[in-house]
């Protein structure tokens, strides 16, 4: 079988920096995790996609890939797998939900909560001045009645008498290979290594219960489509008095039916009319900080663009603030009345209808062109 690109498998460009291979390696890695994917490739992807980051996020590897691709020196790929023990892969796991020792090797260390992610779809103008707004997010915070122990107020949880405590059991298996040991998260405590014989009631046993709850947040001026806030701390409570995970504000922004943006910069299209176009005008062009004068000279071609410096979007990190670009549109009249009719035979008698007489390279060339 001949292996993927690993680019291709994290789907980051050949340049991507350290942080776009991690973030995609995140996302997919989430994804296809076994322990949440029960598709019957998911283990699969999860080892291919585990691997293309060992060796992305390396720079010695990477390079060497870049260089030799697969077949590169270390022959046979790099990193390895244990294929069958996924007990391997407790670092990974502590990655998305949370550091602080490995689930797996001690279900009773404190343990950072669950990032959440809230996605907030902005109006075009409060995406680019900011503003500052009450959100509600589902989220699990500790039962009140239990304090989160999950047992009746008055009992206590007691340790696994199966895992005894460690939340995983091995179980071993003879294959023509030889034997292997599989760890498994327990599956009498779900790998808390504590069972509870009087559940607390409130939240059946699990320490926690969901509630909608209120955050107020800022958000600053210039975000953009697909950009992350991070406000710390607003994730899922810990466990074991580890410290609560984070909330990821993930922005999608609306479009604008006359706006258009491309990150800093605010484009934009003014029709204008034939006779402003010829003899040159003064016209008022919307921005998003209010109406802005600008001169368009006699001679206007449909298509020019012209700059309004500093009328964009403000930089979200702060450095100064985009432009915007507006490009002239010509509209040809179209329900003429007679007199105006009458005007335009007249001014087409005395301009003739030889446009290459006062221009211009462009209808030399269409006139080239007929000719063939
Ligand atoms: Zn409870
Ligand atoms: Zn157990």
């Amino acid at each position: 079988m001949s292996k993927r690109d690993y680019y291709e498998i994290l789907g980051v460009a050949k340049g991507a920096t350290k942080d776009e291979i991690k973030k995609a390696y995140r996302q997919l890695a989430r994804k296809y995790h076994p322990d949440v994917n029960k598709e019957a490739d998911a283990t699969e992807k999860f080892k291919e996609i585990t691997e293309a980051y060992e060796v992305l996020s390396d720079d010695t590897k990477r390079a060497q890939y870049d260089q030799f691709g697969h077949a590169g020196p270390t022959q046979g790929g790099f990193g390895g797998f244990d294929g069958a023990d996924f007990g391997g892969f407790g670092d990974i796991f502590d990655m998305f939900f949370g550091g602080g020792g490995s689930r797996r090797r001690d279900p009773n260390a404190p343990r950072q909560g669950a990032d959440l992610q809230y996605t907030m779809t902005l109006d075009f103008k409060d995406a680019a001045f900011g503003k500052e707004t009450d959100i509600e997010i589902p989220k699990e915070v500790e039962c009140d009645t239990c304090h989160g122990s999950g047992a009746k107020p008055g009992t206590k949880p007691e340790t696994c008498s199966h895992c005894h405590g460690s939340g995983q059991l091995n179980v071993e298996q003879n294959t023509p290979f030889g034997r292997i040991v599989n760890r498994r998260v327990c599956n009498y405590c779900n790998g808390t290594g504590k069972m509870i014989k009087n559940k607390c009631t409130t939240c059946g046993g699990s320490g926690k219960v969901k509630k909608r709850k209120k955050i107020h947040v800022k958000i600053p001026a210039g975000v953009d489509e697909g950009q992350q806030l991070r406000v710390s701390g607003q994730g899922e409570p810990g466990v074991n008095g580890g410290p609560p995970g984070d909330l990821f504000i993930v922005f999608h922004i609306k479009q604008h039916e006359f706006f258009e943006r491309d990150g800093d910069d605010i484009y934009c299209e003014m029709p204008i009319t034939f006779s402003q176009a010829a003899l040159g005008d003064e016209i008022e062009v919307p921005t998003l900080h209010g109406k802005v004068k600008l001169k368009v000279p006699a001679g206007t071609q449909t298509g020019t663009n012209f700059r309004l410096r500093g009328k964009g979007v403000p930089n979200v990190r702060g450095y100064g603030q985009g432009d915007q670009h507006v490009k002239i549109r010509v509209i040809t009249p179209t329900s003429l009345n007679a007199r105006q009719k009458e005007l335009l035979r007249e001014f087409a008698e005395i301009s003739g209808n030889d446009v290459t007489e006062q221009d211009d390279s462009f209808f030399a060339k269409v006139k080239r062109a007929f000719k063939g």
